[in-house]
């Protein structure tokens, strides 16, 4: 019997190992960690053997093919030893896939907007009562639901990390938010590495298949024309002209039309409940993905005006004595930071910081002059902060904990202003993940602003 081993027991490890148990493979899951207990009790339930807190090497070295959990990087020494065997490692994507019968999918990736725009096609195509299942980097693993469920349609977001261990599997749509410098430290702090892997959204795609892309990102720009693509391009974009024969968007004076074939909707993006520029390029890709799909017109517009923002995304938590606390914890990077404050209205007192991946800060500068008044800056270590913004910034303020850096910002805020949580940078320093930096944020504004 062929021996599958999968590596990480979280979300999309246990969903695979699950989906390898169904379709009758000999599967052992590994992880060198602890394995969650709701985790371990679907695992049991399944009968699927696991290990944890270590690998048992000689083991995993007969697999005829390893699934990789995405947050195990490729320098992790058992993953090492598995190459050097010649084992061939994929992603949960890659196998799901599969075994995904005659179901299409919808792939979303970029450096930033994946969830909102996995978000608003999911609800577009639920809202129009599609048998459709949301996966990737939220909800259930598309594994699981492969396993449990039948589903015409899966909507799945996808990280760099996940790409990179997808060989032939082929997105019906794929759309591509955006290329900015993330995650360098898992591509050798090379950017082309990093953007070679995004590109891969576009593999073994045909004729048959969509692509949905920013025509205003100049990476993808340059990136195309070393693809011989043949696939339906839908452009969207808000600067450069596009142009496509299958279709496209483009924003003009706060509306876009979005086209595919004859099939077109127009939103007034001052209606949507997601606000900025950045979402105006989020809902015109969704709007171009599911008109690919077959929604109806008038059903895309419905649901994207009747679309919330999503938690931690920019979301505005309450305004007390004149300002406004913004969280925008999932803002790890640069490009999201940078959107953030594009789209902000009042004076902003602003909380970055927290472990830096390698940042470079000069994008933030001209709008952190010309709104920032005080830049608060979170972290263990916020050197490198403090000195790329003295100077830019009037005030700047050295904190190390979310009490230090709230007091700080309730001092400096006056009426009239935003405070906006925008860190930059991953939260490990001081906090669980990004969700709890954005939970606590929201707790202190509701019992101490
Ligand atoms: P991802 O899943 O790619 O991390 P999210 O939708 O969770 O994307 O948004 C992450 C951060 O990026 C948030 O701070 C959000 O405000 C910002 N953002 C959302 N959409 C875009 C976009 N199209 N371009 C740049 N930044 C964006």
């Amino acid at each position: 019997m062929k021996k599958i081993v999968v590596l990480g027991g979280g979300i999309s490890g246990y969903g695979s190992a699950i989906l390898a148990k169904k379709k009758g493979f000999d599967v052992l899951l590994s992880d060198a960690g602890h394995i969650a207990e709701r985790f371990r009790a679907r695992l049991d339930e399944w009968q699927v053997p696991y290990e944890e807190g270590g690998h048992s090497e000689e083991r995993i070295l007969q697999a005829s093919e390893v699934i990789k959990s995405p947050g195990i990087p490729d320098t992790a020494p058992i993953v090492r030893r598995i190459r050097e065997r010649g084992i061939p490692v994929i992603s949960e994507m890659e196998f799901a896939g599969r075994y995904m019968g005659r179901a299409r999918c919808i792939c979303i990736t970029g450096s930033n907007g994946k969830t909102t725009t996995t978000s608003l096609i999911y609800k577009i195509m639920r809202d129009a009562g599609m048998n459709v299942a949301l996966g990737g980097n939220i909800g259930e693993s598309f594994a699981y639901s492969v396993a449990t469920g039948d589903y015409d349609w899966y909507v799945l977001e996808l990280s760099s990390f996940q790409l990179d261990g997808m060989f032939r599997f082929r997105a019906h749509i794929g759309v591509l938010m955006n290329i900015t410098p993330d995650h360098l430290d898992r591509y050798d702090h090379c950017f082309q590495n990093y953007v070679d892997a995004k590109m891969r959204i576009t593999q073994n795609q045909t004729s048959r298949d969509w692509f949905v892309y920013s025509g205003d990102d100049e990476v993808i720009w340059r990136e195309l024309p070393k693809y011989d693509l043949r696939v339906r391009q839908l452009p969207f974009a808000a600067k450069n002209a596009v142009a496509s024969a299958a279709g496209d968007a483009f924003l003009l004076d706060g509306s876009f039309t979005a086209a595919v074939g004859d099939r077109s909707v127009e939103i007034d993006t001052s209606k949507l409940q997601i606000k900025g520029l950045h979402n105006a390029y989020n809902a015109m890709a969704a709007a171009l993905a599911t008109l690919a799909a077959g929604v109806d017109p008038e059903s895309v517009r419905r649901s994207l005006y009747g679309f919330a923002p999503v938690e931690h995304r920019l979301e505005p938590v309450a305004e007390r004595g004149g300002v406004l606390w913004i969280n925008d914890s999932k803002a790890t990077n640069v490009d999201s930071v940078y959107y953030a404050l594009e789209s902000m209205t009042r004076p902003v007192v602003w909380i970055a910081g927290g472990t830096d991946k390698g940042n470079d800060y000069t994008p933030l500068k001209e709008f952190a002059r010309a709104k920032v008044h005080t830049l608060v800056c979170m972290g263990l270590d916020n050197e490198k902060l403090v000195r790329e913004f003295t100077g830019v910034v009037p005030e700047v303020v050295s904190t190390s904990s979310l009490d230090e850096a709230m007091t700080a910002a309730k001092r400096a805020a006056r009426s009239g202003d935003a405070v906006l949580l925008s860190p930059a940078c991953a939260s490990f320093d001081l906090f669980r993940n990004y969700e709890n930096r954005g939970e606590l944020f929201k707790a202190w504004v509701t019992e101490k602003a």
